[in-house]
């Protein structure tokens, strides 16, 4: 019905009092695809992100997604629709259980009535979800540890199972792997293969081989704009891309 793109900009454009930070850009972020946004420091990243998220208003432009347009939508309006950011890591709650975080992400989720979660049933649910979500992104082993305790991959880990929570059709990761060690990254690449199975993933990450590794397609910004896109072999081809962003 909406196509084969769940995500389409036209000319979606951000100026800052007078600073074009994102100029005019046409994304389209194919159903069920991996697709990474990468390009130097200043590209537009961070803040087509923000646009697409809705934590920030276009000052021109378009945005739909799954055809609907969501230009002027509210970002909690947006994660009902089933596109969900990945939040920081200060959204986990360090004094909580890993189990426990994932549960108390999962009553966040609407529609569920006080009486209901207070039924023997309803926390059977909750907990089994739980435990399958906590599987899925592999912190099972430390469900009743503070996550707190947890290394900075696995809160990362714990932070997408909280997000999963809500099943999104649609994810949008922010650096997924910064800051993380070789096993770390690993891992994440890992679970954002099996998550992308039934999902679309769109990310920002430096880390170009992760980009290489996981992206179906790459849309690499300059100054605002778009200067290529593709797969990582059409774009790593690609001499404005070598010279802009990979020319060292
Ligand atoms: P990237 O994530 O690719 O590094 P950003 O989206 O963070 O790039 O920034 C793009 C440009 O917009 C940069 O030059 C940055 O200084 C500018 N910018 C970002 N946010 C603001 C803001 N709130 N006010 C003014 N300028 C901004």
């Amino acid at each position: 019905m909406s196509g084969d793109n769940i995500i389409e900009t036209k000319g979606l454009t951000k100026e800052f009092k007078g600073f074009i930070a994102v100029s005019d850009v046409d994304l389209k972020v194919k159903r069920h695809t991996i697709h990474a946004l990468i390009g130097p420091n200043g590209a537009g990243k961070t803040t087509c992100f923000n646009l697409l998220t809705k934590f920030l208003t276009p000052s021109a432009g378009q945005i739909l997604f799954n055809g609907k347009d969501i230009t002027q939508a509210k970002p909690a309006a947006i994660a009902r629709q089933g596109m969900v950011r990945s939040f920081q890591i200060s959204a986990v709650f360090g004094h909580l259980t890993v189990l426990e975080n994932v549960r108390v992400a999962l009553q966040r989720v609407e529609g569920t009535s006080f009486h209901f979660w207070r039924s023997d049933e309803c926390l059977n649910s909750l907990n089994a979800k739980a435990e399958e979500l906590i599987e899925a992104v592999g912190v099972a082993e430390y469900r009743d540890t503070p996550a707190g305790e947890l290394s900075y991959g696995r809160k990362r880990a714990l932070e997408i199972a909280t997000t999963l929570a809500l099943d999104p059709e649609m994810l949008l990761l922010d650096e997924p792997m910064a800051g993380m060690g070789t096993e770390d990254i690993k891992r994440t690449a890992e679970l954002i293969k099996r998550v992308s199975a039934n999902r679309t993933i769109l990310m920002v990450e430096h880390n170009l081989s992760v980009v290489a590794d996981l992206s179906d397609t790459i849309t690499v910004l300059k100054l605002g704009r778009v200067l290529a896109e593709g797969s990582y072999a059409e774009i790593s081809k690609n001499p404005e891309v070598v010279e802009a962003y990979m020319g060292s």
